[in-house]
């Protein structure tokens, strides 16, 4: 397979390696499931406003167009904007990124308990009737990004997670037919069935312009986690973006990577947010590949400068769920003034910690 660095001469790609490059590229994740395709326009359209390199998505032509509005009315808003790159995220194994959650209408009682544990606001429990006491539960699928929080809530069991199946090669065709040409690809525990399938759809992959490949401590060991990357590394040649990924879909919060600082081990055992990311970004980088480091997965505005506190040297990070979450108050109504600035301002305070105080690492 053709490196590829060699293929990044495009010049609406250019800005992100050059962010890449100095160590503060932003990566709003919108989520691998989510498939609301409002919501989809309008984080697009705030994080475009604040300065986002690249906007993630779930691979599908309705949230690739819905992005791609976004990210239009946007530069209708601030013309000299630098456009961020929607990306789509592949499911090339299994992958706890691509699932959504299952109603069993006939188990759910309507108790609501649910309706507070999911970040997305998917539930909602209504009246059935003004004039009556009877209230429905009322699941949106689009909303549900897969987090996997609501089942443990739920005391009946009506809510499971169920895994989305798409197919890589299908789903790839459909992404370059559409314009899509950089690519996060996500794979399952045997990261030696990667080459397999990579070797699949290998002519579809030599047309991308850039590749992200995102490796999970939730699915991998130390060992394979390194061993994962210098087989990205292998397949796809130098700058590909390995993305160093924590506890998925998690919300980002703590600030337990003191354990992490004090040398403690915080692998599979660490109940924490980003030092998960934090360890498989520690683990990869002593192996000085040439491939850019960015961390997911738990993170949030501080995770770039834990990161540069504990010595890694990361290129950039993504925030997903976290993001998503301090939005959400604000996306229902941009049209008012004041609810768009402050989405926007809220969004630019995440981009901006991306880069910061890269002097602390000398
Ligand atoms: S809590 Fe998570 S898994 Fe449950 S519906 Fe909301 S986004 Fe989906
Ligand atoms: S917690 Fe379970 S029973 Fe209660 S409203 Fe949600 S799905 Fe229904």
């Amino acid at each position: 397979m053709a490196s590829v660095s060699s293929k990044t001469n495009r010049a609406d790609i250019n800005h992100i390696i050059n962010a890449l490059e100095k160590r503060h590229f932003f990566k709003l994740v919108c989520g691998a499931s989510l498939t609301d395709v409002q919501m989809v326009e309008n984080l697009s359209f705030v994080f475009a406003l604040a300065g986002a390199h690249v906007i993630d998505l779930a691979p599908t032509a309705d949230v690739i167009f819905a992005a791609k509005k976004g990210i239009e009315r946007a530069l209708r808003v601030q013309p000299s904007l630098l456009k961020p790159i929607p990306m789509a995220s592949i499911q090339l194994d299994k992958d706890p990124h691509f699932r959504k959650v299952e109603v069993d209408y006939n188990l759910c009682d309507v108790c609501g308990v649910c309706v507070k544990a999911c970040p997305t606001e998917a539930f909602k429990v209504e009246r059935k009737d003004k004039s009556e006491n009877r209230k429905q539960f009322i699941y949106s699928l689009e909303r549900c990004f897969g987090c996997g929080a609501c089942p443990s809530y739920c005391h009946t069991s009506a809510l499971k997670m169920l895994d989305t199946k798409p197919t890589p090669k299908e789903t790839l065709e459909e992404m370059i037919a559409l314009g899509i040409t950089v690519i996060e690809f996500h794979f399952g525990e045997n990261i030696y069935n990667l080459e397999l399938v990579l070797n699949e759809i290998k002519d579809l992959v030599n047309k991308l312009d850039l590749i992200s490949f995102s490796i999970g401590s939730e699915l991998l060991s130390d060992e394979n986690i390194k061993a994962a990357a210098y087989l990205c590394y292998r397949l796809a040649g130098e700058g590909i973006i390995l993305q160093c990924d924590g506890i998925p879909m998690s919300g980002g919060g703590e600030k337990i990577y003191r354990n992490m600082k004090n040398g403690n081990n915080v692998g599979k055992d660490a109940s924490t947010m980003d030092s998960k990311c934090l360890h498989v970004a520690n683990i990869i980088q002593k192996e000085n590949l040439p491939v850019y480091l960015q961390i997911s997965g738990g993170t949030n505005q501080d995770s770039f400068s834990r990161a540069i506190e504990l010595g890694i040297n990361i290129n950039g990070v993504a925030i997903g769920s976290y993001a998503r979450k301090q939005l959400m108050p604000y996306l229902d109504d941009l049209n008012d003034e004041n609810k768009l600035q402050n989405a926007v301002r809220i969004a630019k305070d995440l981009v901006q910690s991306v880069g910061l105080n890269q002097e602390v690492e000398k």
